[in-house]
């Protein structure tokens, strides 16, 4: 231990060690049908569980009835869309020691998990294949606008209070002064505030009501190395697990495992890369104790902007965001060297906080922001969706709600197709642009305030002078208020229909 000053000039004591303080568990949940492959050829998947909640009873298959085989060898796949030769409750099963499934959905963030509940809850057979064993694992966006919070509602997905902590307090410091003090509850009474909620729990919550409707099947810890597409549409997917080597063929590829990642590649669709000059070093560290539960602070001023926000497990997450390129420099410092700089960056409250709590700050994570858009998210038999059709900067904390929204719309276009036997593929088509204006515009604001908070010439300076002044005026908080309703309640209405 070594001790430092703190800006106030009071003692603290820092660490040159880290230690991580997420104290978040997530039980491993067993997985239904066809778990823990590689299996034998030929042995059955498990049946459904009984008392299934599918909400099209009507299409789906009895438990007890024998799988139907497709005609042709083993390697032949159906098309997608051939409801007679793939009826609706067959789900997954087990073909020449591998695993031939109707829907396969990859990953399992938010957008993949939704939408397996979405469909599988509808009766249609999914199998999701996330490569990850506990969501813990995977570090992303913990807070929801009211956007995504009415997208899970809409979904019928109910958070328990130990799940979600609303946002009530929201302050904005630049160059030293605090500029903006809300309190959500001063807005009235039907105004639903941003929350932060624990994407683990989220997770395990979604897959474990999936897995009670007996028409779906995680593998968790199962990475898709490799996608074979064939010209009818469907694909063949190299997994890797602890288990082994294996092969899910795929009739309908849903691709949500985020940018650059195996669907995207592929797929190979054109992408229009917005481009990004901002990268954020993200950590979590001990909640201030004189701060209110649920406040987020924004720290603007001298090219560098600091988010600190109250989290469902009780910690405060920090963002640091930097000009995109300056990790490296970072990186080569030491730790205490790093949270000095740190340090001069915040305003002398949270800095106070920072000097004497350094030692609960968990390891960085460098965040490389990339804003773009993939152009064409469906192709026969496939489609992407999430991350891995649009890559959001953090920048109003907004990729799990347009992730989560992108499933609700994919459900309303590929639930009634695939149920009615209709053309999979033009329903899928309809999801691209039922989302590009949200896109859009989200992403056009997104790129207005790093150039701001980050430039370093003086006119950027002049700039930010002159936006807090703005900002703290009756008239440009209401004009700030107009893009911030459009962050909280999306761009577009978003309604379940199926
Ligand atoms: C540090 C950080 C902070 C963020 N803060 C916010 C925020 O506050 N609010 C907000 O709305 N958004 C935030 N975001 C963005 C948000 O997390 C993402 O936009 C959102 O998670 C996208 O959801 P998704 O389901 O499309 O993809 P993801 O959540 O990225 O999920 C993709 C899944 O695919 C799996 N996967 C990847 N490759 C494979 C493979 N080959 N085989 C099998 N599985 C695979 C991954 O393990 C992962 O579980 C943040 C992101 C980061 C990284």
């Amino acid at each position: 231990m070594r001790a430092s000053r703190t800006r106030s000039g009071r003692r603290c004591s820092k660490r040159s060690g880290r230690t991580r303080t997420s104290t978040g568990t997530s039980a491993r949940s067993t997985t239904s049908g066809c778990s823990r492959f590689p299996r034998r050829a030929g042995r059955p998947s498990t049946p459904g569980r009984s008392g299934s909640t599918s909400r099209t009873g009507s299409n789906a298959r009895p438990r007890s009835e024998p799988i139907p085989l497709l005609s042709g060898t083993t390697r032949r796949v159906a098309r997608n869309h051939d409801a007679a030769a793939w009826p609706l409750g067959v789900g997954c099963r087990h073909r020449g020691g591998g695993v031939e499934s109707r829907v396969t959905i990859v990953g399992a963030g938010p957008a993949g998990a939704l939408l397996a509940w979405l469909l599988s809850s509808r009766g249609i057979e999914t199998l999701l294949v996330e490569r990850q064993s506990d969501f813990e694992r995977e570090f992303r966006g913990e807070i929801l606008m009211p956007s995504g919070l009415r997208a899970l509602a809409e979904a019928g997905v109910e958070l328990a209070k130990d799940e979600l902590l609303p946002l009530r307090f929201f302050e904005g410091w630049m160059n030293g002064r605090a500029f903006i003090q809300a309190d959500a509850d001063a807005a009235g009474g039907d105004f639903l505030p941003p929350s932060a909620v624990s994407q683990p729990k989220l997770l395990e919550r979604l897959v474990a009501m999936s897995e009670a409707t007996g028409h779906f099947s995680l593998e968790r810890g199962a990475t898709v190395r490799r996608i074979e597409r064939s010209a009818d549409g469907s694909s063949v997917l190299h997994v890797r697990s602890d288990a082994g080597d294996s092969k899910v063929e795929a009739r309908y590829l849903i691709g949500a495992d985020r940018r650059g990642a195996v669907t995207r590649r592929a797929l190979a669709p054109r992408v229009r890369n917005r481009g990004a000059m901002l990268d954020v070093v993200w950590f979590k560290m001990a909640y201030p104790e004189a701060w209110q539960p649920g406040t987020a602070r924004f720290v603007g001023g001298r090219g560098q902007l600091l988010i600190a926000i109250a989290t469902a497990d009780g910690l405060l997450q920090m963002g640091w965001v930097i000009l995109k390129g300056t990790f490296g420099d970072l990186k080569s410092r030491s730790h205490d060297e790093w949270v000095a700089e740190l340090w001069n960056h915040a305003d002398s409250e949270l800095a106070d906080h920072i000097g004497r709590h350094a030692e609960t700050i968990t390891r960085p994570f460098l965040l490389n922001v990339v804003s773009d858009r993939v152009l064409g998210w469906a192709s026969p038999g496939a489609l992407l969706i999430g991350d891995a059709a649009h890559t959001m900067s953090p920048v109003g904390g907004q990729g799990v709600n347009i992730a989560l929204r992108d499933a609700i719309v994919a459900a309303n276009e590929l639930v009634p197709a695939f149920s009615n036997g209709g053309d999979v593929d033009a329903a899928a088509a309809r999801i691209e642009p039922a989302r590009a204006r949200e896109l859009d515009v989200i992403q056009r604001m997104q790129a207005m305030p790093p150039r701001v908070m980050l430039g370093t010439r003086g006119i950027h300076a002049l700039a930010r002078r002159v936006a807090s002044r703005f900002l703290s005026t009756s008239f440009g908080q209401a004009r700030a208020s107009v893009g911030g309703r459009l962050f909280f309640d999306g761009v577009v209405d978003v309604e379940l229909t199926v």
